[in-house]
């Protein structure tokens, strides 16, 4: 008969083959920008993972996949070190979830004595984060987030997006400030893309998120340029000159001088008016220009982000609530329909 394990021994087997899962996972959706599993089931298998942790904390490793911002480096890229670090977001999956992250920031802010919050809230991209830096106001590299601290040099692929500018328009530039921003592809030109892919007997891609990533990550620019790729602005890293006092200050600020900014993020006062962003957002998700899984709720003010500071792995003054997955998508549907 087979040995029977005592039930720490069990507990430890199922997180070694977690771990494995999830690097694997991981793996083929940075690194090779083909997920092997749906994101809602990589988030399952994630999800068990710091629950097990969470439970029994002598299992944590250094190198536990909670412990770090997925992504790898690729040998084909130039290695990048970020001036400041790039981080992930932590998630949560119901309403209930939000709102007892959101109470327990609450506590800590008025805690610290920073007051109440503002709650900036905006739309969270299905697509690939990149770190624009600019110096005097000159786009001088860019980066994929790779794993938070050192990226792939991707300027070349990026200078092919007419929407990133290279050079500022305006004036008091900072002396040098890191923009992070996503980069998608909108639905009706990704349907549009696969269309012509099928048309002339070539695989269509997977979903707008891995064509955005694999079309960033391509070897030749002239093979970017041809990719129907966009941005918006969601963040900023080290800045040395930069005035803004807040998020949304900023996002006026950057705005103003020509960077991609998203029209959909609202200041909010608290719990009330975000979930009601979550359930307008929610209804009309299929009708936005581009894809999104979820909602991302900021703390506004940069002396409380500060205050609050970071994990490892992502910031305490920010959380992504992820709408329920779908089974399929309409848009890959229609093109199925269509073959
Ligand atoms: P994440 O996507 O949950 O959150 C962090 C990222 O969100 C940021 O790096 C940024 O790129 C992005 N983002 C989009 N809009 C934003 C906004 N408005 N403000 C700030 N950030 C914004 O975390 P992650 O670590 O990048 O990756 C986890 C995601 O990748 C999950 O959705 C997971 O399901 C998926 N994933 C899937 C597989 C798979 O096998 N299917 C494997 C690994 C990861």
């Amino acid at each position: 008969g087979a040995e029977t394990l005592t039930p720490n021994e069990a507990v430890r087997e199922e997180y070694e083959v977690l771990v494995e899962e999830v690097r694997k996972h991981r793996f083929a959706y940075y690194q090779e920008d083909a997920p092997i599993i749906s994101d809602a089931e990589f988030d399952e298998l994630y999800r068990r993972l710091e629950t097990i942790e969470a439970m029994h904390p002598e299992l944590v490793a250094n190198d536990s996949p909670t412990q770090e911002v997925g992504g790898e480096v690729s040998a084909a890229f130039a290695a990048v070190e970020h001036l400041q670090r790039m981080y992930s977001l932590e998630d949560v999956f119901s309403l209930e979830e939000l709102e007892a992250w959101i109470a327990k920031a609450e506590a800590n802010i008025a805690k610290l004595g920073n007051g109440t919050p503002a709650w900036l809230t905006e739309l969270k991209i299905d697509g690939l984060a990149v770190n624009l830096l600019y110096r005097d106001g000159t786009l001088i590299r860019a980066a994929t987030r790779g794993d938070g601290t050192t990226g792939e040099d991707i300027t070349h692929n990026v200078l092919t997006i007419k929407e990133i500018p290279q050079q500022l328009s305006g004036a008091g530039f900072p002396a040098e400030m890191e923009v992070r921003g996503e980069v998608f592809i909108p639905s009706q030109a990704f349907a549009e893309f696969n269309e012509a892919l099928i048309e002339a007997g070539k695989a269509p891609l997977a979903n707008p998120r891995n064509a955005a990533a694999g079309s960033l990550r391509q070897k030749d620019p002239a093979e970017t340029a041809k990719r129907p790729l966009r941005m918006y602005v969601h963040g900023i890293g080290a800045r040395e000159g930069l005035g803004t006092v807040s998020q949304s200050d900023t996002y006026r600020q950057l705005a103003e001088w020509g960077l991609p900014t998203s029209p959909y993020f609202e200041v909010l006062p608290g719990l009330r008016d975000v979930l009601e962003f979550i359930t307008r957002y929610g209804d009309k998700r299929h009708s936005l220009s581009h894809e999104i899984d979820g909602i991302v709720v900021k703390v506004d003010d940069f002396a409380t982000q500060r205050a609050l500071g970071y994990t490892t792995r992502v910031p305490r003054w920010a959380v992504a609530y992820k709408y329920p997955p779908e089974e399929v998508h309409t848009k890959l549907l229609d093109i199925a329909v269509n073959v």
